[in-house]
């Protein structure tokens, strides 16, 4: 028989949340590269592929129809209108992860972490703060080719994003990628020594007391 690992323990589901131009998807890359244990859940959209967006790596795109089919087939463990446009979380993608002995990172909104939270209360939830709403709103103007109308609809919905900041277990500001994905890796770190996620350590510690 195999030695008690101390080390076994049950999966968990990282969620980072923040506003559009905080960062999060530099940090959640920065994260995927810098440690194997995690895998991202790809959602499904309806919203349209971007340019350079891969279909199955950044998202699964579906149309509306598909997108329908998921919602009576329960395949969602949460889904929410982000936007105008619908996105929502696999349970296939986190089954995966999971099963293959892995963590999950979720890139999902306040509505997603809330209904995730209902599905399944250990969840850890990150959110990220932009600096200042200044320098957010100089990351939301982009090559400076969109019209004030739109940067204002987009700082709009970022506030909308930032107003749920209190739902989160860990809140940290992005003044510094290298700085804020440490602190992230940190967070991940901790969170997997927790007791309560240890299902091997009653059998090590018995092993190792008799
Ligand atoms: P984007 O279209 O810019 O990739 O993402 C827009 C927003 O949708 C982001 O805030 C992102 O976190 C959120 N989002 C992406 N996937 C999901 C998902 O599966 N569920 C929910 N609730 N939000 C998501």
């Amino acid at each position: 028989m195999a030695e008690p690992s101390p080390l076994k323990r049950r999966g968990l589901l990282f969620v980072v949340s923040s506003p559009s131009g905080a960062g999060k998807s530099t940090i959640s890359r920065m994260l995927l590269a810098a440690d194997p244990g995690i895998a991202m859940s790809v959602s499904a959209t309806t919203r349209p592929i971007r340019e350079g967006e891969i279909d199955g790596t950044h998202y699964h795109f579906v149309d509306d129809a598909a997108f329908d089919r998921l919602v009576a087939e329960e395949a969602f463990l949460e889904w929410a209108h982000v936007f105008g446009r619908r996105y929502g979380t696999l349970q296939s993608e986190v089954t995966r992860a999971i099963e293959a002995g892995r963590d999950v990172l979720l890139d999902i909104d306040w509505q997603g972490t809330q209904q995730l939270k209902q599905v399944d209360p250990d969840i850890v939830r990150v959110f990220i703060l932009p600096p200042s709403m200044d320098e957010l709103c100089r990351r939301l103007s982009g090559r400076g080719t969109d019209s004030a109308e739109v940067i204002a609809a987009r700082m709009e919905r970022a506030a909308g994003e930032i107003s749920h900041w209190a739902e989160y277990d860990y809140v940290l500001v992005n003044d510094d990628a290298d700085a804020c994905a440490a602190e992230v890796g940190a967070i991940l770190v901790a969170e997997r020594l927790k007791r309560e996620r240890r299902t091997g350590l009653v059998d090590f510690v018995r092993g190792l007391t008799g």
